[in-house]
């Protein structure tokens, strides 16, 4: 990548970000479309957001992804915000039109691109563990998709009914919280469809035992959006029971790729950015 005067940039926000597999990605995305663009991580502690949205327009940055832990503060800087991100009350993606920040969130799209081919909403019934940032994107797009029930499993089982009730009262889906002392888990799993991993627990080998695995049905869908490491315990665990899985690649790369059809316009590489983010997870 040659970085000259006319070279357009684009970057994460985030706190850390140097772990971040978005640089990589979208580089590579932008040399297969012949943009003479940049994505560089922007390193922002957590109180410095505002500053550092403002920094983002007054350096003429084309848009920028926001990660953990500004994405739900974003929300409050911009000038405009999507309705996915209105609904979800949060953003990931700025687009900076106009001398303006237009706030989106791509997270809850690319967790359904993810899953196209292996899984569809429609009249589904579906257990989300988790009540954080990330489940919460998906348990709206879920619901905007047309999902008939979502049951959401967290250690902090308040946060869970908040979001449910918020499902029901928003989007008018069934929707119901739980922690794990709750009574017919077992039934509520084994007659889900689709089951997905979104507590930042990632259950790498030291928790594989950690899951009921024997609730699974063998036609449910298994995901967890934890990536690292790619083949988690629960999805190892999952596929011994006979389940479909996937990992959580799918989803940072649908979310990448909906971010960079926003700033461009245009279709995104999806093989070249595929590649480039194993490559970038394998050199990690
Ligand atoms: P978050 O807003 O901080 O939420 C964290 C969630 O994990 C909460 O539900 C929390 O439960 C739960 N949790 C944390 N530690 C736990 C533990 N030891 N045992 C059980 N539950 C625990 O984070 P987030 O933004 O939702 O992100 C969650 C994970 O998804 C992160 O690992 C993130 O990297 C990943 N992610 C992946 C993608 C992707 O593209 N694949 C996209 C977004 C996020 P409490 O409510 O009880 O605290």
């Amino acid at each position: 990548m040659v970085i000259s005067a006319s070279t357009k940039l684009v970057g994460i926000i985030g706190w850390p970000v140097e772990h971040s597999l978005s640089p990589a990605m979208h580089n590579a995305a932008f040399a297969a479309m012949g943009l003479d663009w940049a994505y560089v991580p922007l390193p922002v502690r957590p109180g410095d957001l505002p500053q550092a949205v403002a920094g983002v327009l007054s350096l003429g940055f084309l848009g920028a992804n926001v990660t953990i832990p500004h994405k739900e503060e974003a929300r409050e800087l911009m000038d405009e915000l999507s309705p996915g991100a209105e609904l979800i009350g949060a953003v990931n993606t700025i687009a900076c039109q106009d001398g303006r920040l237009i706030g989106h969130n791509t997270d809850g799209i690319g967790f359904l691109r993810s899953l196209e081919g292996k899984w569809s909403p429609g009249g589904e019934t579906v257990v989300i563990l988790g009540a954080g940032g990330a489940a919460r994107a998906i348990a709206i797009q879920l619901a905007l998709a047309g999902t008939r029930e979502i049951h959401l499993i967290n250690r902090t089982c308040a946060r869970a009914r908040r979001l449910a009730e918020e499902i029901e009262e928003r989007i008018g889906v069934f929707a119901r919280g739980y922690d794990w002392t709750a009574q017919d888990l077992d039934r509520i799993i084994a007659s889900s469809s689709l089951l997905v991993n979104a507590t930042a627990f990632g259950m790498g080998d030291e928790g594989e035992e950690l899951f009921p695995y024997h609730w699974l049905d063998a036609g449910t869908v298994v995901c967890d959006i934890v990536y690292t490491p790619r083949v988690t315990g629960l999805l190892k665990g999952a596929a011994n029971q006979g389940c479909v899985t996937v990992d959580g690649l799918g989803m940072l790369l649908h979310q990448g790729a909906a971010a960079l059809e926003i700033w461009t316009g245009r279709p995104a590489p999806l093989p070249v950015m595929a590649k480039a983010l194993e490559d970038a997870l394998e050199a990690d």
